[in-house]
């Protein structure tokens, strides 16, 4: 009951009830890309458990945030374009710009990316 899990869109591409095009997988986290990619290349990582957003991730999370970043990065490299530089960023609450309530880490390369965003 109120199992967020249950409507979560990104928890659904975990369970392969709604189509991703999946870049990475393993046992903690996903990576698939974006739906409507806003630089040439745009993933998200997320992890496999849902977690609402870095205000819920506990201290015990911290090997999964880390392993977020490190697939990130490693999705970059394999990104044609990123030889440049890439960036990895985490929205979080209505101000930081979240729209989706499953923590998600954007990849984002292939162009130069403006600064500061938003
Ligand atoms: P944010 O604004 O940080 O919450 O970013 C949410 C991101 O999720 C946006 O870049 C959306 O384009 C992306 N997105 C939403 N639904 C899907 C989906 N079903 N598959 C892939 N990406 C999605
Ligand atoms: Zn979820």
């Amino acid at each position: 009951m109120n199992d967020p899990s249950v409507t979560c869109p990104f928890c659904a591409i975990v369970r392969r009830a709604a189509p991703a095009t999946i870049t990475h997988e393993d046992d903690l986290v996903l990576a698939f890309k974006d739906i409507a990619p806003t630089a040439p290349f745009h993933e998200l990582v997320i992890p496999r458990r849902h977690i609402d957003s870095l205000s819920s991730a506990a201290a015990g999370d911290a090997a999964l945030l880390g392993w977020m970043m490190l697939v990130g990065r490693l999705r970059a490299e394999a990104a044609r374009g990123a030889e440049n530089g890439f960036r990895v960023v985490m929205n979080h609450g209505r101000d930081g710009h979240q729209t989706v309530g499953h923590m998600h880490l954007h990849v984002l390369a292939g162009r130069p990316l403006g600064w500061p965003p938003g």
